[in-house]
């Protein structure tokens, strides 16, 4: 079976259940460059991934080439995904390899994808038809010299044949394009609207009339890929329908510097407020060598009152290695108490299936002691599962209160420096506004990656910590810290984010 899925216009988010349905099934997936990678990662681990590029004038896979390809793969019975940007059969070619398929029998589905016709504009604040503004939209490619005599589209009858105009691949006859508009009867006052990368951190939108958007166009140095929307319904934009812009970190792009396996919460949380983020994995979580500590503690789990968890990652491991031995979360004792350091590892124990009985008010290990030894700790037992290189402060307090506690590790979290030239490189250009810092031991691997360079790299980008101890690490390290967070937590991290670089903005505004 081969399906021509389409990728949507490149926000990950907008790509479609059936068609992570379909890359799950997948053996081989053919992927173009307007596919957007994030999401091969919903591809099989052991599917082939077969990149066929298409970059505009040097297609790294001929047109035919590809064809062959699927006709090949169908043959030998793999399940294919041949993975478009946008639709499938909007300016895809998606319609010729279907073709392509029926001639050799072989048998074949469309998954149909949100094309960036629609889409970016929706993002840049257009919608493409609006009641008493355009009943109608016609979708045209720009490909075309339209000053060639030979010509498929129609400029003349297409002019006022509909009120809006999408143009793809337009970008590069824009000048063209507008003039024959212009001499064909449209009003060249029509507004119109470029957008360059639409539904991404990247996008730019650029306005003006169908006599300057060109020169805006140069101006700006807008280049593809861009979708070109002309026709009243881009004054719609202006009337506060350009949401997706507003956001308040949109195109800034902010470092993440967490263990690679958990990067995700703050990310998420950093683009669902429109920043590009780009994770610089300073740790990585790796599995012991060792498991003999943990595994006593889990074989004689019964004996402890407590079990005090200081991170995701901690309850991951523990759960894991249980289930390693065949066990459960069953194996905790119905009298034993649990306590998470914050909010996102009491998500992860209650995803887990137990209840947690402490979360402090303040997310760091100090406040932990504190809502630990409300009760009394004097012989009481606490199992502490964690990294195997930690602070040292949680047990030796647990343990001036009178607690027995036994610290396995359960992860070890190793520095990694994947990614480094590509950071360096945006540091040095000015292209990162803010690196975040979840850890001290974040940190530190950040400072272990760039050495003494740290402190040029990060003049001119903002520095923010999750909270006063990380801060204190990086000030001990030499780094200037611009923003703590009031709340020692990735939600609260994210706020004083955003409000560092508002501030930013203000000052940059008033001169
Ligand atoms: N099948 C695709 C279109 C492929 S043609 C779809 O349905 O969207 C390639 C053209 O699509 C580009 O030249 C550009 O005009 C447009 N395009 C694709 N992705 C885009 C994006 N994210 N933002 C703006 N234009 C995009």
């Amino acid at each position: 079976m081969i399906y021509l899925v389409g990728s949507g216009p490149g926000d990950p988010g907008l790509f479609t259940v059936k068609g992570v349905e379909c890359l799950r099934r997948a053996d081989v997936v053919v992927y173009d460059r307007l596919a957007p990678g994030t999401l091969l990662a919903y591809a099989h681990p052991e599917a082939e991934l077969v990149y066929v590029g298409k970059k505009p004038g040097n297609p790294s896979m001929s047109q035919e080439e590809i064809n062959a390809l699927l006709v090949k793969l169908g043959r030998v019975g793999k399940t294919v995904v041949r993975l478009k940007g946008g639709d499938p059969y909007v300016f895809g070619r998606g319609g010729e390899e279907a073709c392509v398929l029926v001639e050799a029998g072989l048998p074949f589905e469309v998954v149909p994808g949100v094309t960036s016709g629609i889409a970016a504009p929706a993002y840049a604040g257009i919608p493409v038809t609006h009641r008493n503004v355009a009943t109608s939209v016609a979708f045209i490619t720009g490909h075309e010299d339209p000053t060639k005599g030979q010509q498929d589209v129609d400029w003349k009858r297409l002019a006022n044949g509909a009120e809006t105009l999408v143009l793809y691949m337009g970008v590069g006859r824009l000048r063209e394009i507008s003039s024959e508009l212009i001499s064909s009867g449209r009003d060249p006052e029509t507004p119109v609207a470029c957008v360059r990368w639409g539904t991404l951190p990247e996008q730019e939108t650029v306005t003006g009339t169908l006599t300057d958007i060109t020169d805006r166009v140069e101006e700006a140095g807008l280049k593809p890929p861009a979708i070109t929307v002309i026709g009243d319904v881009v004054s719609l934009r202006d009337e506060g329908l350009d949401w997706f812009e507003r956001k308040p970190l949109f195109g800034r792009r902010i470092v993440v510097t967490r263990a690679r396996a958990q990067a995700g919460e703050l990310s998420r949380e950093l683009e669902t407020l429109g920043a590009e983020v780009f994770e610089f994995p300073t740790i990585e979580i790796k599995p012991l060598e060792d498991f003999g500590p943990l595994d006593e503690a889990i074989s004689g789990l019964d004996s402890f009152d407590w079990i005090v968890f200081t991170s995701v990652n901690g309850v991951e491991s523990f759960v894991e290695r249980l289930r390693y031995h065949g066990r459960d979360l069953r194996a905790v004792p119905r009298w034993s108490k649990i306590a998470a350091i914050g909010p996102a590892t009491a998500l992860k124990v209650e995803g887990a299936g137990l209840r947690v009985d402490v979360t402090p008010e303040e997310y760091k290990a100090e406040a932990l002691i504190g809502a630990l030894t409300e009760d009394s700790l004097a012989g009481k037992k606490v199992l502490i599962p964690r990294a195997k290189v930690a602070r040292e402060i949680l047990p030796q307090k647990l343990r001036e209160a009178g607690a027995e506690v036994v610290v396995p590790p359960a992860y070890e979290s190793v520095p990694s420096s994947e990614g480094k030239e590509r950071l360096k490189e945006m540091l040095d250009n000015g292209q990162i506004a803010c690196v975040t810092f979840t850890a001290s031991s974040t940190v530190e691997n950040f400072v272990r990656a760039f050495g003494r360079e740290t402190g040029r790299l990060l003049s001119e980008a903002r520095v923010a910590c999750i909270g006063p101890i990380t801060a204190e690490t990086a000030r001990s390290r030499g780094l200037r810290v611009d923003a703590e967070a009031g709340e020692y937590t990735i939600p609260g991290l994210a706020n004083a984010v955003v409000g560092l670089l508002a501030t930013d903005d203000m000052v940059k505004k008033g001169g």
